[in-house]
């Protein structure tokens, strides 16, 4: 999950200034191309991609292992986050295959100081299934350029392929 701390009174604000209809959910074709490809293999392997309000307040993006959702909010659209907050929440769901629980792809990526401080703050400001490893992968792979292709290799080596 990303969600919002340090900047959260900022974010309100933000919010407030919003036009409604900027909060609506949108169809999966408002993501970038780049990113179309990995959302349309995440649904060949039974995840749900929804760019809608997560059901967890201040919440950028979500994913829920119970329900196999992905969410991105409209707001990180507006915000200009939207590619991260989707490779965050994609890493996560890689990472609930293949039993549900929460684990590790085994990805090292080299984390700049500021990236440390926001794994620092997600966990201690949240929040139950966590741990570093989790958010370590989760936020170095948004500075990745091949991010997609690493995400969709990873897919096919953890995740089982959805009956249709
Ligand atoms: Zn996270």
């Amino acid at each position: 999950m990303i969600v919002n701390t340090a900047t959260s009174a900022l974010a309100m604000l933000g919010v407030s200034l919003l036009a409604s209809s900027q909060l609506q959910p949108r169809p999966l074709t408002a993501f970038p191309s780049e990113l179309r490809s990995l959302v349309s293999e995440l649904s060949a392997y039974g995840f749900a991609v929804r760019i809608a309000l997560p059901p967890v307040r201040q919440a950028y993006g979500l994913y829920q292992p119970s329900s196999r959702t992905i969410w991105v909010s409209p707001l990180s659209f507006e915000l200009g986050i939207a590619r991260q907050t989707l490779l965050h929440e994609a890493v996560h769901a890689v990472q609930s295959c293949p039993s549900d629980v929460l684990s590790p792809i085994g990805w090292q990526f080299p984390l700049s100081p500021v990236v440390k401080r926001q794994v620092d703050m997600i966990l201690y400001n949240n929040y139950h299934h966590s741990s570093r490893k989790l958010e370590e992968e989760a936020f170095g792979i948004q500075g990745q350029p091949n991010a997609t292709s690493l995400l969709i290799k990873a897919l096919r080596q953890r995740c089982l392929k959805a009956r249709n």
